[in-house]
C-alpha cells in the first residue's frame, strides 16, 4: 500500500464545449493516477491525462447495462485507499443532478478525503449558448433547476407542480424530454399559462446544438415533431423569447454544417479552429503527418553551406519551422540567413518566417510554385547558388525554372508527408459532412485512398487551388468550389461564399 493516502476529486467537466472546462479540472486531469468518467464529457477532455493514467468509463447510457451507482462508489474508495489520486469526472456540475452528493457521502463514510470541483452546469451554459438569459431584470428574478425525470423507484412524485406553476421565474428542466408531455400538462393543469414562451435546447454548447422554440402549450408537440433527443434542456419562461435578439451561436455562418479537414496534423488544427469559429463542426482526418527528414545528406549540406546561398526559397510553414530546427541543431540561428534574399511561396510561409525575425523579400500574389517563379523573374540568379527548402516529394517546377535561368540550385527536402489511417469514428462522422476541404494534392490522394469507397456522398468538395483540383478530379471527385486565393483564408472565403448561396 502506498504511504500517501489517496484522494478523490469530484470534478465537473462542463456541458460539452471543451473551452468551458475549468482550469482546476484540467490541472487535476493532467496529474490523476485514475480517471473515472461519464459518457457526456467534452471531446478531448482526457487528452491531457498522463499516459500511464488508468481511464475507466463508468457512464450510463439509456438501454445499456451500466456500472451500478454503489459499485462506482466502491471503486472510487478502493482506488483512493490504494493511494491513488482519483478524478471522478462528470458532465456539467457534479452536484447538479450529477449524483456527486451520494458519491461524496460514500467517500466520507469510508473515511476517504475528497474535493469537489464545480463545473459549468448545462442549465446556465446551454441556455447561454442558445441566447436565453435564465434571469432578466424585466422577465425573471428567479430561476429553478428541476428534474423532469424522477427516480422510477420513488412511488410518489416529489415534484410540487402547484409550487412550480406559481414560481415567479424561469423553470429549467433537466432530463425532461421523455416525460415532457406529462410534465407540460401537469404545469398547465396546476395553473401555469400555456401561452408562456418555452424552448428546448439539444446538445447545448456541442457542435450541432439545436434549439426549438414554442410555448408551454405547444412545446411537447414541437419537440416530438423536431425529434429532439437527450441531452436536452426544457426552458419555460418569458426569457425564452429573448432568443430573438440574443441567439448568437446558431447564427454563425457555418452553424450546423460538418466540414472534413484534411491536412497534416500540425496544420489541420489551424484550419479546423477557424472553421469552428465560424460555427462549423469539424472532422479532422489527419490523412497525412509531417515526418522531419533533418538527418539527410542534402539537409546537412544546406545547413553547412547556408551562408553561400544568394537566394533561399521557402515553400511552406512546415519547411520554415524545420529549417530553423535544423539550423538550431547545428548551433546556428536566423543570422545564418543574413546574406541571402528570402522568398516565401505565400503569406502563411511569410508569417512563419516573420515569427523568426525574417521579413521575406519576395511573396507572390498567387501561392503556387509557378507564381513564385514569376515573382522571381526580375532577379538575376544566373551563376548564383539558390536553396529551395521544401517537402521531400514536392513538384520540381521551381528548381527546374531556376536552373533554366542559370542558377545552381540545391533542394533540401526537410520533411516527408506520411499517410496515417483515420479512425473508424472519424470516417463515420465524415459520412454526413457538408464539405470536404483539400489543401494539397497529396491530401486528396491520401484521403480518398484512406476512405476507400466511403467518401461522403453528399459533401461538396472545396479545393485550395488548381493543382489540388486536378488531383481531386483524377481521384474521381467533382470539385464544387475552388479558392481564388490559394491559401487557407482564400479557401475559407470560398467555402463561406458557397455556404451562403
Ligand atoms: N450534472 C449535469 C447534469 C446531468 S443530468 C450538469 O450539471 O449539467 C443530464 C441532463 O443534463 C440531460 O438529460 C440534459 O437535460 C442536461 N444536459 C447535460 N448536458 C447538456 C447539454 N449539453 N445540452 C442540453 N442539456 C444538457
Amino acid at each position: 500500500m502506498n504511504a500517501r493516502p489517496g484522494i478523490v476529486y469530484l470534478v465537473g467537466a462542463g456541458p460539452g464545449d471543451p473551452g468551458l472546462m475549468t482550469a482546476r479540472s484540467l490541472t487535476l486531469i493532467s496529474s490523476a493516477d485514475a480517471i473515472y468518467h461519464d459518457r457526456l464529457i467534452p471531446p478531448g477532455a482526457l487528452d491531457g491525462a498522463r499516459e500511464d493514467a488508468e481511464l475507466v468509463y463508468v457512464g450510463k447510457q439509456p438501454g445499456v447495462p451500466s456500472v451500478p451507482q454503489e459499485e462506482i462508489g466502491e471503486r472510487l474508495i478502493e482506488a483512493a485507499r490504494a493511494g491513488k489520486s482519483v478524478v471522478r469526472l462528470k458532465g456539467g456540475d457534479p452536484f447538479v443532478f450529477g449524483r456527486g452528493g451520494e458519491e461524496g457521502e460514500a467517500l466520507r463514510e469510508a473515511g476517504v478525503e475528497f474535493e469537489v470541483v464545480p463545473g459549468v452546469t448545462a442549465g446556465v451554459a446551454a441556455t447561454a449558448y442558445a441566447g436565453i438569459p435564465v434571469t432578466h431584470r424585466d422577465d425573471a428574478s428567479a430561476v429553478a433547476f428541476v428534474t423532469g425525470h424522477e427516480d422510477p423507484e420513488k412511488d410518489e412524485s416529489a415534484i410540487d407542480w402547484a409550487a412550480l406553476a406559481r414560481f415567479p421565474g424561469t423553470l429549467v428542466f433537466y432530463m425532461g424530454v421523455k416525460r415532457l408531455p406529462e410534465n407540460a400538462a401537469a404545469l398547465i393543469a396546476a395553473g401555469r399559462d400555456p401561452a408562456e414562451p418555452a424552448a428546448a435546447i439539444e446538445r447545448g454548447t456541442w457542435p450541432g446544438q439545436r434549439s426549438v422554440e414554442a410555448t408551454l402549450g405547444t412545446i411537447a408537440a414541437a419537440v416530438e415533431r423536431e425529434r429532439v433527443k437527450a441531452p436536452a434542456l426544457i426552458v419555460v419562461g418569458a426569457v425564452a423569447a429573448r432568443r430573438e435578439a440574443l441567439a448568437w451561436l446558431e447564427r454563425r455562418p457555418l452553424h450546423g454544417r460538418r466540414v472534413v479537414v484534411t491536412r497534416a496534423r500540425a496544420q489541420a488544427s489551424g484550419l479546423a479552429a477557424l472553421l469552428r469559429n465560424l460555427g462549423a463542426e469539424t472532422v479532422e482526418l489527419p490523412a497525412i503527418r509531417v515526418e522531419p527528414r533533418l538527418e539527410s545528406e542534402e539537409v546537412r549540406r544546406a545547413v553547412a553551406e547556408i551562408g553561400e546561398y544568394g537566394l533561399i526559397c521557402m515553400t511552406s510553414p512546415n519547411g520554415v519551422r524545420l529549417l530553423f530546427e535544423a539550423l538550431d541543431n547545428a548551433g546556428r540561428d536566423a543570422r545564418a540567413l543574413s546574406g541571402a534574399a528570402v522568398a516565401a511561396i505565400g503569406p502563411g510561409t511569410a508569417r512563419a518566417l516573420a515569427k523568426r525575425g525574417i521579413v521575406a523579400d519576395v511573396v507572390p500574389e498567387r501561392f503556387v510554385a509557378e507564381s513564385l517563379v514569376e515573382a522571381l523573374a526580375d532577379r538575376d540568379v544566373a551563376g548564383r547558388r539558390v536553396l529551395v527548402a521544401r517537402a521531400a516529394e514536392a513538384r520540381d517546377v521551381l528548381p527546374d525554372a531556376l536552373r533554366e535561368r542559370g542558377a545552381e540550385v540545391d533542394v533540401a527536402g526537410l520533411y516527408e508527408t506520411v499517410r496515417e489511417a483515420p479512425s473508424e469514428e472519424a470516417v463515420e462522422a465524415a459520412q454526413s459532412a457538408a464539405y470536404v476541404t483539400f489543401t494539397s494534392a497529396s491530401t486528396v490522394r491520401n484521403l480518398t485512398e484512406a476512405l476507400g469507397g466511403r467518401f461522403p456522398a453528399n459533401a461538396r468538395v472545396v479545393s485550395i487551388g488548381p493543382v489540388t483540383s486536378d488531383a481531386a478530379r483524377e481521384a474521381g471527385l467533382t470539385v464544387d468550389v475552388e479558392a481564388e486565393r490559394h491559401d487557407i483564408d482564400g479557401l475559407l472565403a470560398a467555402l463561406l461564399a458557397d455556404a451562403a448561396e
